[in-house]
């Protein structure tokens, strides 16, 4: 490994035998990078997570067609060249399972299972200010006492589930994407209703139509989607990237979006006509969410990004044969890119198969579910399923629904009640030794997360090393500090179109959510350069006790 072996221990003398240093929430990609780093620099860490395994959002997003839309070879860790160079990807973009069989394969890889402790939530976190330690609460009643708490308990784990007239009485399947069952779901003769058409809903839907009787796609809102363009390595190819492997992650470090690839070098109408729509057919044969960054002011700009939107809306055109239902699957609510883009395998091309019928709920709401059936105003579908593809409280969900309380007994969930603040998207004011990963005011969803995850961590556990160090045992950040960040974020997302849409990047998704852009959007080098220069200026913005 490239991480040095333990150093000497740094507990402190606070501490019980079974007591730890650290408590890490959650063992997706942050978690598991956490309990190996903390555990290299001699912490005494305990891990707890729900699920059975290792894997976080891809342990729990196991339905038909899950796959990121992050290039494999980017989306997985960077600190380890030796993990890089054993393990191969077989596709361009991993499904889901393959994923998850990377993440079992670290976790053996460097026996991160001995400090997890499985199917065990987290239901408090506590400071106790007498010693100014942490006592997490477990679902099997254990109390666990440490002096630092890192929450990696994801940005999009905390599932929503809607509101639906009738549902109570629908004798059906329900099943939500981000929290599928682990055994085979059988949809061979059976009528499939799917509500949401988000990025998890656009990789089912075409999946399901291949087995499933008839698929009904309630559809409240459509969205971009570009075409994947999906293919599996060959060995050669294969073998090139992993030569190269050093190259392209430092690529991708300098890249806004944790992705080894160029930004974009000219403005839409600083080409003619034709050169713009050869730029664009050629980033669309690309495939994939790199299509956002075909042209620099694309999400600055509004007239830039309507030619983005005219250039999608001819191609669902083209690809779907019957104009009403094409037109049914334009997005026209919000500026391209402006809610996550999706990236789909046959999406636009499932809606000219005859068992697949599209609802546009905005003009034929759902009235209430039956036990048998769906009540939509233009009338009653018998189904025997539902799929909610319907999202998540995103990047505060998972955080509030925990009940953490800091200093005072303030409770986390109230402090952020007219929306999240934080400093640097990883310290929140009165819940000193507390740091969050991917949490609001950080780059998290949009940027490459397994990087983004990787840089918090390391950032975290050089300081907690550095207290140590210098005998300081507690690290808060000041409230001037928080809300000088909160105002900086703000800004950066003023300049955006991001604002425009009602994403679940603004929390418009949960109703009565404070809207507020989550996430940073000053892109990942900018960010970690303001951590480091943070660090460097002795924890400028942290009162270190
Ligand atoms: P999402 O993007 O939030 O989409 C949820 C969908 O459900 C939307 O179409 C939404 O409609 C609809 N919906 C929610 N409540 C509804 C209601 N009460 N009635 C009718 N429709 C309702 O969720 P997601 O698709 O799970 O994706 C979330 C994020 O996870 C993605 O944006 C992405 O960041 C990540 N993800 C990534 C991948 C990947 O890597 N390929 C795959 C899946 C997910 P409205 O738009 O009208 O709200």
């Amino acid at each position: 490994m490239s991480r040095p072996g333990p150093s000497p221990s740094l507990a402190a003398e606070n501490l019980a035998d079974d007591d730890v240093d650290v408590v890490i929430v959650g063992a997706g990609f942050a978690g598991m990078y956490a309990v190996h780093r903390l555990r290299s620099a001699g912490l005494r860490v305990r891990c707890f997570e729900a699920g059975s395994d290792v894997g976080g959002t891809w342990y729990w997003n196991r339905y038909p067609g899950a796959r990121c839309d992050v290039e494999s070879v980017d989306y997985s860790y960077s600190f380890s060249p030796e993990i890089e160079q054993e393990w191969s990807w077989t596709e361009r973009y991993a499904t889901q399972p393959e994923i998850l069989r990377y993440q079992q394969f670290v976790a053996d890889r460097l026996d991160l299972r001995r400090d997890i402790t499985f199917n065990t939530v987290i239901e408090s976190v506590h400071l106790d200010e007498d010693g100014l330690t942490w006592v997490a609460g477990t679902s099997g009643g254990e109390r666990v006492r440490a002096r630092f708490v890192v929450l990696a308990s994801g940005a999009l784990s905390a599932v929503n589930r809607p509101d639906l007239p009738g549902l109570d009485e629908f004798r059906g399947r329900v099943l939500h994407t981000g929290a599928w069952p682990h055994e085979p779901v059988e949809f061979a003769g059976r009528v499939v209703a799917v509500i949401g058409t988000g990025s998890s809903g656009i990789q089912l839907i075409p999946q399901l139509a291949e087995t499933a009787k008839r698929v009904l796609v309630l559809q409240r809102t459509p969205n971009f989607s570009i075409p994947a363009r999906n293919y599996r390595y060959d060995p050669e190819q294969l073998a090139r990237l992993k030569a190269n492997y050093r190259e392209r992650r430092a690529l991708a470090w300098r890249s806004a979006a944790g992705t080894p690839f160029p930004p974009p070098d000219k403005s839409t109408f600083s080409v003619d006509d034709d050169e713009r729509q050869r730029i664009f057919e050629e980033k669309w044969g690309v495939g994939g969410a790199r299509f956002t960054r075909t042209f620099l002011d694309l999400m600055t700009d509004e007239r830039a990004n309507a030619e983005a939107v005219r250039f999608v809306h001819d191609k669902i055109r083209a690809t779907v044969r019957d104009p009403q239902v094409a037109d049914k699957l334009l997005p026209r609510d919000h500026p391209f890119g402006t809610k996550r883009i999706c990236v789909d395998i046959d999406y636009y091309e499932v809606f000219n198969r005859d068992d697949v019928v599209l609802v546009n709920l905005r003009e034929d709401p759902i009235e209430r579910f039956g036990p048998a059936s769906v009540q939509l105003r233009s009338g009653a579908f018998e189904i025997d399923d539902l799929v909610l593809a319907t999202g998540y409280d995103a990047v505060t969900g998972a955080l509030t629904r925990i009940d953490v309380r800091g200093r005072h007994g303030r409770l986390l969930r109230d402090e952020w009640a007219s929306g999240p603040q934080s400093y640097l998207g990883m310290a929140v004011t009165g819940f000193p030794n507390l740091f969050i990963v991917n949490g609001p005011g950080s780059p998290s969803v949009l940027a490459n997360m397994v990087l983004t995850s990787e840089h918090q961590v390391e950032w975290i556990g050089e300081t907690i090393a550095g207290l140590d160090r210098r005998g300081k045992h507690v690290i808060e950040a000041t409230a001037q500090a928080q809300q000088e960040w909160g105002e900086h974020c703000s800004k950066l997302a003023e300049g955006s179109l991001m604002l425009k849409a009602n994403s679940w990047y603004v929390g418009a998704n949960i109703p009565g959510k404070p809207r507020v852009f989550l996430p940073y959007i000053g892109g990942l080098p900018r960010y970690m350069d303001e951590c480091a220069d943070v660090a460097q200026d002795s924890y400028r913005g942290f009162a270190v006790t």
